[in-house]
């Protein structure tokens, strides 16, 4: 599924002389990617020529500046792909801009007819169409801004689908395994928090007590601790932490935990001081909306009446 689209950035405004918005992206996204522009949007007699690049090489026979002739074409409103008609005479046009290298910067897909002349010139070619610049500007903070300048509604979709945690704290956040000291909130499967609890030994009107608040890999390095804890004879209760970052299950978690405070349930110091920094860690990862497969989940775990005590508020 695309990301970005490609429509927010508006058509050509050729009668009124204005620069296009889309020749502007090509030099922002080019410029970001690390050619050097050269002859920016224009819109004189300018015998085809859109914008100008400069790509530096370095080689073992040193430094090399090759010079690509930028073609825009924003086709997004039609959808149609970029024909040989809306490229013509390339190599022509290459030469007489003294480039030596063609790239078609494109807001949908270089026709067949088009992809097959380019591979037939005799000079470097290369196409940035829609699936290639997206490519280039999701993956990094810098590309992301570019994004969010040309296409603000797309962004905002994405940044819900696709949370990253909220700059609240000076530091970022931290959560390493108890066992490996792996971090945690860099890996996909962010592992588990495990609540180590005493046993009762059937007294039941007894308050829970909490000794230990850990968090670990899920499987070896839960399996390590499991059996470094054997002798405490705790009994241990855990979250996989990727739901406890879900900002519902979150809130319904700090609220049943206050609230088994306040029934009497105790921490040691140890484990209260790790619960409270777990919440912490967790925190900016929460404060954002859910994304949608989250809200999916929220169902599913609301679904299961044990699920965290009953998760009352
Ligand atoms: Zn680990």
């Amino acid at each position: 599924m695309p990301v970005l689209d490609f429509k927010e950035i508006p058509e050509a405004h050729v009668a009124d002389g204005r620069q296009d918005t889309f020749e502007l992206f090509a030099r922002d996204v080019l410029s970001f990617i690390g050619f050097t522009v050269v002859a920016a949007p224009d819109r004189g007699a300018d015998g085809g020529k859109d914008l100008i690049v400069e790509e530096r090489r370095t080689g073992v026979g040193g430094e090399t500046v090759l010079r690509w002739l930028v073609s825009c074409k924003h086709k997004a409103f039609s959808g149609k792909s970029v024909s040989p008609a809306d490229d013509s005479n390339i190599q022509d046009r290459v030469a007489a801009n003294k480039c030596q290298g063609f790239l078609g910067f494109y807001s949908t897909l270089p026709s067949a007819g088009l992809g097959g002349i380019l591979a037939g010139l005799n000079i470097e070619t290369q196409v940035f169409d829609r699936e290639r610049i997206e490519g280039e500007l999701l993956h990094s903070a810098k590309g992301l801004e570019i994004a969010e300048r040309y296409f603000p509604e797309s962004l905002a979709v994405w940044k819900t689908e696709n949370p990253s945690p909220a700059k609240i704290f000076a530091d970022q956040s931290s959560l390493r395994c108890h066992v490996c000291d792996k971090e945690l909130l860099e890996q996909d499967d962010k592992g588990i928090v495990t609540l180590w609890q005493e046993m009762k030994d059937g007294d039941y009107s007894r308050p829970d007590s909490y000794h230990h608040v850990f968090w670990t890999c899920r499987g070896h390095c839960d399996r390590v601790l499991k059996d470094r804890m054997r002798d405490e004879r705790l009994i241990d209760g855990w979250e996989d932490i990727s739901d406890v970052m879900m900002p519902t299950i979150y809130v319904k978690w700090t609220m049943s935990i206050m609230n088994e405070l306040r029934s009497g349930v105790t921490y040691s110091d140890e484990a209260f001081e790790a619960l409270k920094e777990f919440l912490l860690q967790v925190y900016p990862y929460v404060a954002r909306d859910l994304s949608t497969n989250e809200r999916e989940r929220v169902k599913t775990l609301s679904g299961i009446p044990a699920f965290l005590g009953g998760l009352g508020y």
